[in-house]
């Protein structure tokens, strides 16, 4: 691998950052993400009501395991992509979970020369079981969605009865020596926008690092509606309201929150508010599908397909090329909330988180 190139755009970014999604299934239905339960057609339906237009509903279909990436297909693009200045990698899904002998995938992206982080997120159901081979393995990081603490709430917004199993998923990750033990939740107005104090209570009690995440239009329903977004701002109020928060400094442009530590513990505290204050400009992130699709926003109308291309023969070097290429015409931004906007083409699920 002779590559010295970077992966820049058109726009002068730099990219540092994949996120590889391994898996389109899923043991969980949330509401933001797969609504395909009785209780979110309900929420919907009843917001529906009030008016606007929705598009049509994505048909999921699950991706034919003969086209799902093997470890081994992985492996080389993460190689490949860390040869050209990549120096994240965070694995995600679908639920990464589900796929089997995870801990040995970890194991061979661990080892790649260069890589500088490694990272999961996960719904946190089979962390209990999966936890201690993917830690050996040399998973250091970790990232738990958690949208709400009461179980009924909870079992709504996933569609499973599970809160129980998450949160000793969540203390057994940080009995591993994981670090940040991170928790994001997805705050959707009259669903869990009352429990965002809840939500910090619970990360300045256990020193987590806590994310609260404006819903983004990339569910599998096409349900989103303006109306339900909770602003970064208001999810700020609310907590000022209740904690002493000191911020973080940071000199990453490309950081995605903006961050506070809560006084008196040691927990973080960080907004993520794509929808009312993009950071786009400094994105400096890349998508690889589990199909083998490459994905320069998670707004993308548009895919490229790198799986024919590790099928068809191609070396180290053209497949280095192609990602060069792709990658200088990312978009400069998403159009959320501009009349031109058009969903993405799959759902969050489907993209990788
Ligand atoms: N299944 C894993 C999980 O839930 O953590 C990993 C995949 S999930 C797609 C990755 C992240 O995307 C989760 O933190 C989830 O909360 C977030 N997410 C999914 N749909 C979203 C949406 N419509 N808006 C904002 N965040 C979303
Ligand atoms: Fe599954 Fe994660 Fe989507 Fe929830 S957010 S449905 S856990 S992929």
């Amino acid at each position: 691998m002779t590559h010295r190139g970077l992966l820049v755009d058109s726009h002068g970014r730099t990219l540092r950052d994949l996120r590889v999604s391994i898996t389109d299934r899923c043991n969980f239905r949330c509401m933001y993400c797969l609504p395909e339960t009785e209780a979110a057609a309900n929420f919907y339906r009843g917001r529906w009501a009030q008016g606007g237009f929705h598009p049509e509903p994505i048909t999921r279909q699950w991706v034919p395991r003969s086209k799902i990436l093997s470890f081994e297909e992985i492996e080389r693009v993460v190689r490949i992509a860390v040869s050209l200045g990549i120096e994240k990698v965070r694995l995600t899904g679908g639920e990464p979970l589900l796929r089997q002998e995870l801990d040995k995938l970890v194991r061979r992206i661990a080892a790649i020369d260069g890589l500088k982080d490694l990272a999961l997120t996960t719904n946190g159901f089979q962390f209990n079981e999966k936890g201690y081979a993917l830690r050996e393995a040399g998973l250091r990081r970790i990232s738990f969605s958690l949208d709400s603490l009461d179980r009924e709430n909870f079992r709504k917004i996933t569609g499973r009865d599970a809160l129980d199993q998450v949160l000793e998923s969540i203390r057994f990750a940080q009995k591993l020596g994981l670090h940040p033990v991170k928790v994001n939740a997805v705050i959707i107005r009259e669903v869990n926008d009352h429990e965002i104090e809840a939500l910090a209570r619970f990360a300045a009690a256990h020193g987590l690092t806590m994310r609260f995440i404006e819903f983004m239009p990339l569910d599998s329903g096409r349900a989103w509606m303006k109306e339900l977004v909770v602003p970064g701002k208001q999810i700020l109020d609310t907590l000022c309201a209740r904690f002493s928060l000191d911020p973080i400094a940071s000199d990453n442009l490309s950081e995605t929150a903006k961050r506070w530590r809560i006084r008196g513990s040691n927990a973080e505290i960080g907004i993520i508010a794509p929808v009312t204050e993009p950071f786009c400009g400094h994105c400096n992130r890349l998508r690889l599908t589990a199909d083998g699709k490459i994905r320069t926003c998670l707004f993308s109308v548009t895919e490229h397909d790198l799986r024919s291309r590790l099928r068809g023969g191609a070396s180290d070097e053209e497949i280095a090329d192609y990602l060069a290429e792709v990658v200088w015409d990312k978009e400069p931004g998403h159009r959320i909330g501009q009349p031109d906007f058009v969903p993405a083409s799959r759902s969050m699920s489907c993209i990788g988180g």
